[in-house]
């Protein structure tokens, strides 16, 4: 079966959730190889990308593809595409995996599908488009299928590949030196999971009513081991930090579990959480829309009805 190309996200040398998902997707379709760009790959990565079926490793180790934004990696794609001649290459739709399947498109004449969230035989995406409003089955035509993949849209599951390693050296063009880093800010890792890969997510919006109140819905994630988001009416009043809204002009999350409190509903918002396998809304107005996507709907005061819940999960 032909290789699979797995853009491996990594960081401080742990791979994220989102890759296993990958290799899991990619081991249905074909044979998986891992593709690590930069330096710091430990022996636990490999040995994390070998358990989840990877059967070749590339390793791009050079300080240099992590020096610049995001252009090394879709060469460093580009020139294994054309040198393995992969089946598809697999990346994760975060903003800079989106960023790197559209650069690689174009380096290799080849179409791509973008926040796919399920790949079946002959490469047939079940993609969710115009903002999350639709969703459609699409299928590249031309060149290699490139497709990115939203988190959590497959369960990982382990069975071991052989793990073969094999360096790679790329060299850049002076395009994709363009754009440098200069400094890494690194954001605070608080307990709470990532925002992008959490299988739970517990979203508060205007509803909460003040800054100090989000530790009403802080205290549901904690409870639930979930990431807090927000909506813009929130973080645009200063209650909640920018990094965690939800939507067309945040975060996309694709959830096993959506609680949305204090929420309306409005598209934007939608657009960043409708791919949510199952979706709870808590809101005192019955006819918000949030209520037409809501797989379960609490009308209620949400300073009432949160408090309860997490003292019933709290009690399990
Ligand atoms: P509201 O729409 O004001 O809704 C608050 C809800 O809380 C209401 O339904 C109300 O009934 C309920 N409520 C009030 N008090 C309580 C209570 N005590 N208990 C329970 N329920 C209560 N929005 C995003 O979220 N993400 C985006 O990325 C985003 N991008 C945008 C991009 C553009 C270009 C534009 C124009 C808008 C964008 N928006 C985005 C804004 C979006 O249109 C809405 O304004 C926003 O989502 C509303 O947030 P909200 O639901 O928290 O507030």
């Amino acid at each position: 079966m032909s290789e699979i190309l797995v853009l491996v996200e990594h960081v401080d040398g742990e791979v994220k959730k989102v890759t296993l998902e990958l290799l899991t997707l990619a081991r249905s379709l074909g044979t998986p190889a891992a593709v690590w760009a930069g330096p710091g790959i430990t022996g636990d990565a490999k040995a994390r990308l070998a358990e989840y079926g990877a059967e070749k490793i590339y390793v791009a180790g050079s300080e240099e593809i992590v020096g610049y934004v995001v252009a090394p990696k879709a060469e460093l794609l580009a020139q294994l595409v054309a040198a393995k001649s992969p089946a598809a290459v697999l990346v994760a739709a975060t903003a800079e995996g989106k960023e790197i399947a559209g650069r690689l498109a174009v380096k290799t004449d080849s179409g791509v599908i973008t926040d796919a969230v399920g790949l079946g035989e002959g490469f047939v995406a079940d993609q969710s488009i115009f903002g999350g409003g639709v969703n459609v089955q699409s299928k590249v035509r031309k060149g290699t299928p490139i497709v990115a993949v939203r988190p959590n849209s497959t369960a990982p599951e382990a069975a071991a590949g052989a793990g073969a390693e094999e360096e790679v050296s790329v060299s850049l063009s002076d395009g994709a030196k363009a754009a440098k880093i200069v400094e890494r800010v690194k954001q605070e890792k608080g307990a709470r999971p990532e925002l992008t890969e959490a299988a739970i997510v517990v979203s508060g919006g205007r509803g909460v009513g003040s800054a100090e109140n989000f530790s009403v819905i802080e205290g549901l994630a904690d409870s639930l081991g979930a990431a807090v988001g927000a909506s813009r009416a929130a973080t645009d009043a200063g209650w909640y930090p920018h990094q965690f809204q939800v939507g067309q002009t945040g975060k996309t999350v694709s959830p096993q579990l959506y609680i949305a409190a204090g929420i309306s509903g409005a598209i934007q918002h939608r657009a960043g959480m409708q791919t949510a396998k199952t979706i709870v809304a808590i809101n005192k107005d019955p006819e918000a829309p949030i209520f037409e996507l809501a797989d379960y709907g609490v009308v209620g005061d949400l300073h009432q009805v949160v408090p309860q819940l997490t003292e019933e999960v709290d009690k399990r």
